[in-house]
């Protein structure tokens, strides 16, 4: 791989930008692979990454039925955090924090990773004690949270308005949780695990799993079967299609989740900015857009769209919260099909199906997973055994009973 460098980019820069290489191939397609991912969103990508970089597996490609990225991967808000309430989330998602700080350097590509504070409201005295609980069990987890005051919030935040409707009583903060930029996390692996040889084989469909005695032994394509020792699913809102077609069930549920931008301008949210009870979130876009979040549709869905009601709704709360706004215009809208689990913790790791390994169930909240998965997977398929980080995360949870209840634990997973 030709490395990035300041150097470089005045190279080429005095060159008209005309010698640049595509940053991965377009290879054919194999007829067999020591693994193959279906799937090249951020998680499907990472997976391919690790599992070349650090288990030495190079015989690898990773299929899309559309284009690398344009899944959830692309469609998100790029929050990134690690303030979760269970111990195994928080030690999972501050992993995958981790890995995000030093991200750009190890895939040798800029992700726009930052660090700017992630700042939860509370806006009653119910939820001021929630807040404090919740603060409080993330410290006890080892991760950075802070609670604050209304005038603190105020000085963070100055342009939100502390006595609307909703009056914001206070607060948390983490500060080393941010935004990146989605696409570059896509393209940085894609062009990482390419260097490492993994083939990346767009616009190619699985459509059906080969299985013999109760082991995976290929994938059938629109462009032909490949056989493989290993097959794993990474594939966001048809988890349950990929589950069918494997031949068992998980308890997923798929719904549209919205995100909307404004047009651009100058820096004023320093923050990202949630309230769990007005349902949204927002922060600035390194272009100047507001980016606005909220709830997922109420209905299930495979349409990429979205309802109006949603985006009105979303509008709304954030003009509660920083009135200033309400003279912007909104300049694009759009939808991702989330796969939602009873309990909003991921399903990863192994399958009923031996050699068959699953990454799904990330629902509303998986983008900032991306490192963290992408290596616990890789680990789980090299070894056959999941990563001590997921090993509580599999599908026999839901058999069992031993939930991670995150949805009632932090609210919004976003
Ligand atoms: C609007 C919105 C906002 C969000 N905001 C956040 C956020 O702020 N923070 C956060 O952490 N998470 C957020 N998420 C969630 C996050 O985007 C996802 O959890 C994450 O991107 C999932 O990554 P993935 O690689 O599993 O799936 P994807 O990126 O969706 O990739 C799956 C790929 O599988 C492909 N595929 C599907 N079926 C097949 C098949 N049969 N054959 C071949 N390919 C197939 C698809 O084409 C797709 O490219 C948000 C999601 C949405 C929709």
């Amino acid at each position: 791989m030709k490395g990035y460098s300041t150097l470089s980019l005045i190279r080429n820069a005095l060159g008209g930008h005309k010698s640049w290489r595509p940053i991965w191939r377009t290879p054919d397609l194999k007829k067999s692979y020591d693994v193959v991912i279906i799937g090249a969103g951020g998680h499907g990508l990472s997976t391919a990454y690790y599992l070349a970089k650090k288990h030495g597996i190079q015989n690898i490609a990773v299929l899309d039925k559309g284009f690398l990225g344009g899944g959830n991967s692309g469609r998100n808000t790029q929050v990134t955090r690690s303030n979760y309430f269970w111990p195994q989330s928080a030690a999972f998602f501050d992993h995958s924090l981790r890995l995000y700080e030093n991200l750009g350097h190890d895939i040798n590509f800029n992700v726009m990773f930052s660090q700017r504070g992630v700042l939860t409201l509370a806006h009653s005295h119910h939820e001021l004690e929630m807040v404090r609980r919740w603060a409080n069990a993330i410290r006890i987890n080892g991760i950075d949270s802070e609670l604050v005051s209304p005038s603190d919030i105020k000085e963070i935040e100055p342009l939100i308005n502390l006595e609307s409707r909703f009056p914001v009583l206070g607060g948390f903060i983490q500060r080393r949780a941010g935004i990146s930029r989605h696409d570059a996390v896509a393209w940085g692996y894609a062009r990482a695990a390419d260097a490492n040889g993994v083939d990346i084989i767009q616009q190619c469909e699985a459509t059906a799993l080969n299985i013999e005695n109760g082991k995976v032994t290929g994938v059938e394509t629109d462009r032909g079967r490949i056989s493989a020792h290993k097959v794993c699913f990474a594939v966001a809102g048809h988890t349950t299609v990929l589950a069918g077609m494997a031949g068992f069930r998980v308890p997923i549920t798929s719904m549209a989740l919205q995100a909307m931008v404004s047009e651009p301008i100058k820096p004023c949210l320093a923050t990202m900015l949630s309230s769990n009870v007005i349902h949204m979130y927002a922060s600035q876009s390194d272009r100047g857009e507001i980016v606005l979040g909220g709830g997922a549709d109420a209905y299930i869905s495979y349409a990429q769209r979205g309802g109006i009601p949603v985006v009105e709704e979303n509008v709304a709360a954030l003009l509660e919260l920083v009135p200033a706004f309400s003279s912007l215009r909104l300049n694009r809208q759009w939808a991702g099909i989330t796969d939602i689990t009873p309990d909003t913790t991921p399903i990863m790791g192994k399958t009923p199906v031996q050699n068959l390994y699953m990454s799904g169930g990330w629902g509303t909240g998986g983008y900032k997973a991306i490192p963290a998965g992408g290596d616990t997977m890789a680990h789980t398929i090299a070894h056959d055994e999941p990563h001590p980080l997921i090993a509580d995360f599999g599908l026999d949870r839901f058999e069992t009973g031993a939930l991670i209840d995150e949805g009632a634990a932090s609210g919004v997973a976003h």
